[in-house]
């Protein structure tokens, strides 16, 4: 039996991370879709999706969840909700459960007639991607809330100064 997570996973952080371990206690394979994938280069959304293919390929290997054991796929955004589940049908595996803690995923998925659970929250304060962006930001320490590997890829594509020079307001010209 199959699974969806679907989320931005910007970045892919510890919450992340158990929930797709405790996915895998009642799936066989689940699959993760990487929602917004069209989108990088922003506050809300630094990572483009082959930077967080990467984060969760490295993350789930150094957590020892074999690659046999899931699918990455990139998913970009459609305008029509009402369209959304076809359209992720037509980019993944067939798959029978969704989880996902986002009302609007929750929804879409039902009206379609699949399973749908809410995973519990783990330390949602802590581990949150809004949080984790947050810390980078303001200087603060943020790589307790991700996997190490995740911090290796922030540091290879220089995803601090990303951030912080997308932050800067432009200066228009006097
Ligand atoms: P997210 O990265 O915030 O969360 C993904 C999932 O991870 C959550 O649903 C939750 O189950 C789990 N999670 C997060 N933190 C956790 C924690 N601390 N403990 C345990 N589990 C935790 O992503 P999201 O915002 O839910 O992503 C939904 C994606 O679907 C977005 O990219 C959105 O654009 C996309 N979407 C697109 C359309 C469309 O294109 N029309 C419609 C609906 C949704």
């Amino acid at each position: 039996m199959r699974g969806l997570l679907v989320g931005r996973m910007q970045p892919l952080h510890w919450g992340h991370i158990q929930v797709i371990e405790r996915i895998l206690d009642e799936v066989e394979e689940v699959i993760i879709g990487i929602g917004s994938a069209q989108v990088s280069h922003s506050i809300k959304d630094p990572f483009t999706a082959g930077e967080r293919v990467m984060m969760i390929t490295k993350a789930l290997s150094e957590n020892n969840v074999h690659a046999s054991r899931y699918y990455i796929i990139p998913v970009q955004d459609i305008e029509c909700n009402s369209l959304w589940v076809a359209h992720m049908e037509m980019l993944t595996p067939p798959f029978k459960h969704v989880y996902s803690g986002n009302p609007l995923v929750q929804r879409l998925f039902k009206e379609k007639g699949y399973e749908v659970t809410e995973p519990p929250l783990f330390n949602r304060k802590s581990y949150s991607g809004t949080e984790v962006r947050r810390r980078m930001l303001s200087g603060e320490k943020w790589e307790d809330l991700v996997p190490e590997s995740v911090v290796e890829v922030i540091n290879e594509i220089d995803g601090i100064s990303r951030i912080n020079q997308l932050s800067r307001k432009e200066v228009s010209d006097i």
